[in-house]
Formats: C-alpha cells, structure tokens, sequence
C-alpha cells in the first residue's frame, strides 16, 4: 500500500458557470463533500489510548519502526513531551503489538467472554498492567512553571503497562463500556468511546467514514437524477 494518504475522488462542480441571461436563478446546487482522505497517520481521537493504540493497525501498519513507535508513544501522552526513548528497538515493537492484538480482541463488537482467545488476551492484558508504570515528577522550567517529567527513562514494561492500565479500566468501566462503539463505515475496525451528546456519534471521524458515507449518498443522489 503507498505511503501518504489515500484519497477518493469526487464528483465536483467545477466547469459549469451559469448561464449569462438566466431569467430565474438556478437553485443552489447542493454542495459537493470534500475528497475522502484517510490518514495513514496516528491518530488520537479514539478516547481512549488503548483504543488509539489499537488504531494503528489500520488502514495499514503504522508501528511499523521503534522511531514510529517513539512518536505514538510521545503522541499518545504516555510519557510527557521531550522525553527520551533512546531504548526503544524492535522488541519493543514486538510487545506493543501483542497488547494491541488483546485490546483489539476484549474490546470489538461482539467479544466471547470465557472464550479461549478471550481469555489468554485478558491475561495477558492483565499481566502487561501490573508492572509499575513510570514515576511522574514536577519540575520547574527556566521560566518557573511547573512541568511533568519521568523521573529517568522508561522501560517498555513500564509503558506499556500505563496502556494496559488504560485497557483494564475500561474493560471494569460501565459508564465507558456502555459507550463502546464500533465505526459504521464500511469495513472500518476503529473501536471507539461515544462520549457525544445522546451517543449517537456512528463514525470513527465525521472527516473520513463520515465524509465517506456523505460522498457516497451524494454519488447516489447524481445518479438518481441522472436516470430522470
Ligand atoms: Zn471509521
């Protein structure tokens, strides 16, 4: 798959000026939705960070290097900015992809608890959580405001317990599990909390699946007028 981004074109409007002399005005036309762009970035939006984490399988592999992994890491706010992830290398990679794989199995639409799978992901989840996760410290900047730091740099155990944690909260949350949602878009996997207004939030993004389905209506509307 390339690298970048993916996008879908659209129909536009471009190439149809009004008439010089229309007596009526033509009514609007209906704006057209802007190109499907799905990002091959990270991404943070998914409410949770063993959701984000889980994220970055799709739409491909983006933990696909220790430095990809050391800017998610960074970008997920499991350690504060600027910390150094000088130890990272593939092994990390390794481990941070197995969580993923038992996130993605405790949290998907329609988990079988007791099943076999279910139950080695939960252990596992489990065992990841209970090492100690890295000592915060408050510090004082040159310009005498407080920032958080890691008291020395951390260990992959340490992090990937601070997403293990994040896991096994919101598997013994009610609240957050009632707003678990799988994306509506077509062959979309994000699992993301609904924390929207009445919950009735159905895409991972309104600005990929969302615009998606808007295209799609739209391409759908073009053809029924078409035919008339
Ligand atoms: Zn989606």
């Amino acid at each position: 798959m390339a690298p970048g981004t993916a996008t879908t074109s659209v129909p536009t409007r471009a190439g149809r000026p009004a008439p010089a002399e229309a007596p009526v005005p033509a009514p609007a036309p209906t704006p057209a939705p802007t190109p499907v762009t799905a990002s091959y970035e990270p991404r943070f939006d998914c409410g949770r960070t063993c959701l984000d984490l889980l994220a970055t399988a799709h739409p491909a592999e983006q933990l696909r290097s220790p430095d990809r992994l050391r800017a998610w890491i960074a970008g997920a706010g499991v350690v504060p900015p600027g910390t150094p992830l000088t130890a990272a290398d593939a092994s990390w990679l390794v481990r941070f992809h197995e969580l993923r794989g038992c996130v993605g199995l405790l949290v998907r639409r329609d988990p079988v608890p007791e099943a076999r799978p279910y139950e080695i992901a939960l252990g596992r989840v489990n065992e990841f959580a209970r090492a100690v996760t890295p000592a915060p410290r408050a510090v004082r900047t040159d310009e005498g405001a407080l920032v958080r730091v890691l008291e020395g740099p951390p260990d992959c155990a340490a992090l990937l317990a601070v997403v293990a944690r994040d896991a096994v909260e919101l598997l013994t949350d009610p609240v957050a599990w009632a707003g678990l949602r799988q994306c509506a878009g077509d062959n979309c996997p994000i699992v993301y909390v609904d924390t929207s207004r009445g919950r009735r939030r159905r895409w991972c993004s309104s600005e990929t699946c969302g615009n998606r389905e808007r295209v799609a209506r739209h391409r759908r509307r073009a053809a029924a007028l078409a035919r008339t």
